[in-house]
C-alpha cells in the first residue's frame, strides 16, 4: 500500500514511510526525506561551528595586535 508523502508531494510504499507529528497534525513522510533533512541540518551545524571558531580566532588575533603583544 502506498501513502502520500507531504514532503515530496507524491506517494511511496508504506514501509518507507513514518507517521510524524506536525503543526497541522499527524502526517506521513518518507524516511529518505527525514534522513536527508537530518543530514543537511548536521552539515549546517558543522559549518556554523567552523565559522564561529574562525571568527573567534580572528578577534583574538586583532585583540593581540591592539594590545601590542604580537
Ligand atoms: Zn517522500
Amino acid at each position: 500500500m502506498e501513502r502520500y508523502c507531504y514532503h515530496c508531494g507524491r506517494s511511496h510504499p508504506e514501509e518507507e514511510m513514518r507517521l510524524i507529528q506536525t503543526k497541522g497534525g499527524a502526517r506521513w513522510r518518507c524516511i529518505k526525506s527525514i534522513e536527508a533533512t537530518k543530514k543537511s541540518v548536521a552539515e549546517r551545524d558543522a559549518f556554523g561551528k567552523k565559522v564561529t571558531a574562525a571568527n573567534a580566532e580572528l578577534s583574538s588575533y586583532r585583540m593581540k595586535i591592539r594590545a601590542g603583544t604580537l
